[in-house]
């Protein structure tokens, strides 16, 4: 488990609520929301970065996509969500447990970086 917030959110050190669990993952209700429904999408084994994963993790991370879908089914949002993965502190990364956010229930813009 990662040295995280969100490895101690799943060990249970930190409680909170899971909104979806299964047994790769977890999603909870992002503590500082930049959207109506801004969850997070949690694998249970911790890699730091999208771009750390490895060919091993390859189920893993098709099933955090399907996990993602499920969870915006159960929000009744999946006519409409925007899916985030943040790789790195320049890319605004603030926790190193691979996490994807689920943004739904506003006007959903093209998404751009500056630069
Ligand atoms: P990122 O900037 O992509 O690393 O996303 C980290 C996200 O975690 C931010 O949107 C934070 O608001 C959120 N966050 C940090 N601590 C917590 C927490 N205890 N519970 C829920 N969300 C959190």
């Amino acid at each position: 488990m990662s040295d995280t917030i969100f490895g101690k959110i799943i060990s249970g050190d930190i409680p909170s609520e899971f909104i979806y669990e299964d047994e790769h993952c977890i999603a909870i209700n992002d503590i500082s929301p930049q959207a109506p429904v801004h969850v997070l999408v949690i694998p249970k084994r911790g890699i730091a970065r999208l771009a750390d994963a490895q060919p091993d993790d390859q189920v893993l991370l098709g099933h955090l996509l399907l996990a993602a879908g499920n969870v915006a089914r159960q929000l009744g949002v999946d006519n409409a969500f925007r899916l985030v993965i943040n790789n790195g502190e320049g890319a605004g990364q603030t926790v190193f447990h691979l996490h994807l956010h689920i943004l739904a229930g506003g006007t959903l813009t093209e998404g751009r970086m500056a630069g």
